[in-house]
């Protein structure tokens, strides 16, 4: 049996992996050079197309903990990185090019491995998808025909989502303009001088340099929060931070309120509403963090705008990260709506552990809510709300830990993450199955 894996970038690559050290074969196609992408710039695969940062290895954060499930899970993506690694405190950075390089000699190394350089226009049964947020168009038209128009979307317009525990309840309130409404909406009210030189912030704050495509497509979508602003000083009270409807919830009229909305089944994670934006993300700390409220903010992710392919998957894509339709047709990376190089690559590395456990017939891996990985495919899978890409993050656990020291409680998640995986590795024999580890 071959599996055809689509896409050469951090998910396709960790897919191969899984596939070739389980003894099956893998023709791996990649359309660079043949066929560029606006971002990338080198034909090589699993090109990092930003920064050389694969972010923090500490255990006590999400980012550590995920690179020790993937290490748990054989990840290719942690070999290359740490045969590739330069200094960089906790954050574990690489050498793009020796990173890459590693990684095509390893899928190289195995005789059952073909890179073939083609696009791919059209997915059959015992394909793995990880075309990534640059998917081609004609790759994007065949997805929108399995799945339905609907199902695809192509901008990532998001505003930043922050912990609700890191939010100064004594400056903000629950409530739903003129009380209309449930109480979905986390308040944050600004004074008449706050307002203004959050606003003069704003508007002189830092961005990223947008690419020429981006600027054409973004700006006759959605606007940027300091767009707005740069309308007039009001502007914003006339639109996002519109003050009207509170006036009985607080004892200063306000005159601005930004407000926050839920984001995820648990309610621990809340959106900026209106907040999409290009500023860079040291910026958005800064700025937004003169609202009074979000002072001690912690942001799960930050907004951005730019060209990011990415599919409904809830409903249309299982927790084993096959199609719901057909389940021989696998997903994987950031098209499944997960934001981030890390977050793409444990989404290839159970994408292939599943193909090939659905070709030798065995029961597909499960992983407890209570760890990264699992809490991610639930997130891709089960999410009810309006879905929007998701960078891995402690909130996203089912069981909550209640440990008030914010370090402990952290080292709690990870280690209790930790041991999951361990016991799910023995008790389901994912590693069983490899026959040749390299
Ligand atoms: C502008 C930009 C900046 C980013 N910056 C960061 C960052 O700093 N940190 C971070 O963690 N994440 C960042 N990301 C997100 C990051 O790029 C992704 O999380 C990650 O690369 C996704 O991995 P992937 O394997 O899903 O897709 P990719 O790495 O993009 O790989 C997909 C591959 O599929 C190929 N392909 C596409 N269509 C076809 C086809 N039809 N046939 C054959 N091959 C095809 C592409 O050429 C590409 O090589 C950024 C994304 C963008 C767009």
């Amino acid at each position: 049996m071959k599996v055809r894996v689509i896409g050469g970038g951090l998910a396709g690559i960790e897919a191969a992996y899984q596939l070739l050290i389980r003894g099956i074969t893998v023709d791996l196609y990649e359309m660079r050079p043949v066929l560029n992408t606006p971002i990338h710039t080198t034909p090589f695969l699993a090109e990092l197309v930003c920064s050389n940062s694969l972010k923090s290895e500490d255990i006590s954060t999400a980012q550590g903990l995920l690179k020790k499930e993937m290490s748990m899970l054989n990840s290719l993506v942690i070999k290359a990185a740490h045969f590739s690694k330069v200094p960089a405190g906790s954050a574990l950075a690489v050498d793009r090019m020796k990173f890459s390089k590693f990684i095509e000699a390893k899928l190289a190394s195995f005789n059952r491995f073909s890179l073939i350089r083609e696009e791919v226009k059209e997915i059959q049964p015992f394909d793995i998808v990880a075309t990534g947020p640059l998917s081609s168009s004609s790759i994007c038209s065949n997805i929108e025909n399995l799945l339905g128009v609907e199902k695809l979307y192509f901008y990532d317009a998001v505003s930043p989502i922050i912990t609700k525990d890191s939010i100064d309840f004594t400056k903000a309130f629950y409530g739903s303009r003129y009380n209309k409404g449930t109480d979905d909406y986390i308040n944050c009210p600004l004074n008449e001088k706050e307002y203004y030189l959050f606003c003069d912030e704003l508007i002189n704050a830092k961005t990223v340099i947008l690419k020429n495509f981006e600027k054409r497509e973004i700006f006759s979508g959605c606007m940027p929060i300091e767009e707005m602003a740069r309308k007039g000083m009001d502007s914003l009270r006339f639109g996002p931070l519109r003050p009207v409807g509170f006036y009985n919830q607080v004892n200063e009229k306000p005159w601005g309120i930004v407000q926050l909305r839920k984001e995820d089944n648990y309610d621990e994670l809340y959106n900026l509403v209106g907040f999409q934006t290009n500023l860079t993300f040291t910026e958005q700390k800064r700025v937004f963090g003169l609202i009074p409220a979000l002072k001690n903010a912690d942001f799960v992710r930050y907004g951005v705008m730019h060209r990011n392919t990415y599919i409904k998957s809830p409903g249309n894509i299982s927790s084993n990260l096959n199609f719901v339709k057909d389940e021989r047709i696998f997903f994987a990376g950031q098209i499944l709506g997960v934001e981030g190089y890390m977050e793409s690559s444990i989404m290839g590395i159970i994408a292939g552990i599943n193909m090939a456990r659905y070709i030798n017939k065995k029961p597909y891996i499960k992983f407890s809510t209570d760890t990264l990985s699992g809490a991610l495919l639930d997130y891709v899978s089960n999410y009810k709300g309006d879905y929007q890409p998701m960078p891995v993050n402690f909130e996203l656990f089912e069981n909550k830990i209640t440990i008030k020291d914010k370090k402990a409680r952290k080292l709690a998640y990870s280690n209790r993450a930790m041991e999951l995986i361990n016991q799910h590795i023995i008790e389901q024999k994912i590693n069983d199955d490899i026959i040749n580890l390299r």
